[in-house]
């Protein structure tokens, strides 16, 4: 039934399955306990994810990794967003444009270690004033000798607690046109000043600090590629992960939605069970039709990147999947709460704790905004059936 799955993606389907349920009960002791699990099951999820090669999944073979289609990867981030407070995400991956962009001793000492999930990376890019349009960032990477000294300040920088190191993104002042640079800079390194680590809506154990870099020196082989490849780097990583994201939100949402059901159900109102009132069944039914039309427009664009279908198409379709998807898990987190009357406005219910979470996906990775803009431009670019495909 519904998108045609492979036997071996359906393994898949069935392992990342098998490694959330295991984290799932552990949820609400992590809403209470600023998103740590109880003592050791951290490190045992940790194992789990790696064992599973949760880490390599986008990785080339030649490197150690597991080369899955996209399509794969996104059926295996569905089941992992079927989970609250980030008890699944106890990985960072190593991304494909990392191998191409690192020289063999940048792979060797920072990228191998991801592949293999020893190590954690953070992407600082954002500043505060340059959020969605990336290409407005003021820090700034100044040759001196045979270092690179770098400033500025960055904010929402995932993973600031426990990242090993930093890709930081700067202008190259160096260079004539003033293109970007980006950088990798180990923690710990003179310089690197943590400003703030706000509390933010979801009780996640990775923090997202504002930090600043002041006079941080690195050698010059720190820089990764050549000026001006930054943006493309960071173009390359939001069309992956905008897909994967809108999978995230399809596991939420069906998470929702089965829970949603299973307590309709059996709450009884006066005699009748909550589930045989047609109010309530309307807010099941937009809810599943939504997050079948979500899923299919999902799978597709993974599918389609699969297929090799142009960048420019995929780039428009990846912003349609994360548009749509993360718009319906938020409809459906509502819808859900609802549902569940006053036990919906719990911090130990899930769709309360979606509700907060799912937010934040409407506004990383590309604002739903922003998304809309990409779609409008390719479309008056390509036309309709540029995108869509060619009808007849
Ligand atoms: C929890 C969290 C984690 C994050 N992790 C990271 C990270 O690891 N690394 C990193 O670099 N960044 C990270 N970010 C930053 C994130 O990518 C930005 O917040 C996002 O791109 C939006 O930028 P902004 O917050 O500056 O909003 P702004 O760009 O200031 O936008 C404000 C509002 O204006 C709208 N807007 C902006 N431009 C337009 C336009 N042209 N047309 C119409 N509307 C527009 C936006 O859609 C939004 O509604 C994270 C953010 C959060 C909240």
């Amino acid at each position: 039934m519904g998108y045609h799955l492979s036997p071996s993606t359906r393994e898949w389907q069935a392992k990342a399955r098998n490694y959330v349920d295991s984290v799932i009960p552990f949820e609400v002791y992590a809403e209470g306990h600023h998103g740590a699990l109880p003592d050791g099951e951290a490190k045992k999820a940790k194992e789990r994810a790696k064992a599973l090669g949760l880490s390599r999944l986008d990785v080339p073979k030649q490197h150690g990794g597991l080369e899955l289609p996209l399509l794969d990867q996104a059926v295996i981030w569905e089941q992992l967003g079927r989970a609250t407070n980030a008890v699944a995400w106890h990985f960072t991956e190593a991304q494909p444009w990392m191998f191409e962009a690192c020289t063999p001793s940048q792979i060797d000492k920072w990228i191998n270690p991801l592949v293999r999930g020893e190590k954690y990376e953070a992407f600082a890019l954002t500043e505060a004033e340059a959020g969605s349009d990336a290409s407005s960032i003021k820090s700034t990477a100044t040759k001196q000798g045979d270092q690179f000294v770098l400033n500025g300040e960055k904010w929402f920088v995932t993973f600031s607690n426990i990242a090993d190191f930093f890709f930081f993104e700067a202008i190259m002042t160096d260079d004539p046109e003033g293109r970007h640079g980006l950088f990798i800079v180990d923690k710990g390194t003179a310089g690197i000043e943590y400003l703030e680590e706000p509390e933010f809506s979801h009780t996640f154990p990775c923090h997202h600090a504002t930090m600043r870099f002041n006079n941080v020196k690195i050698p010059l082989d720190q820089l990764v590629g050549k000026p001006g490849d930054a943006l493309d780097f960071t173009r390359r990583w939001f069309r992956r992960e905008r897909i994967m994201i809108a999978a995230r939100c399809c596991g939420a949402a069906s998470r929702l939605i089965e829970e949603g059901m299973a307590f309709a159900k059996t709450r009884k109102v006066g005699e009748e069970v909550i589930a045989d009132f047609q109010l309530i069944q309307a807010m099941l039914a937009d809810s599943l039709t939504e997050l079948y039309a979500a899923r299919l427009m999902t799978y597709e664009a993974a599918a389609a990147s699969d297929r090799g279908e142009e960048a420019s198409v995929l780039h428009t379709q990846a912003s349609m999947a994360k548009l749509y998807a993360t718009e319906m898990a938020g409809r459906v987190a509502d819808r859900v709460t609802q549902i569940f009357g006053g036990r919906g406005y719990r911090r130990d219910n899930v769709a309360e704790r979606f509700t907060r979470e799912l937010r934040v996906d409407r506004i990383w990775e590309g604002t739903s905004e922003i998304q809309r803009l990409i779609i409008a431009r390719s479309m008056i670019k390509r036309g309709v059936n540029g995108i869509l495909g060619k009808i007849g």
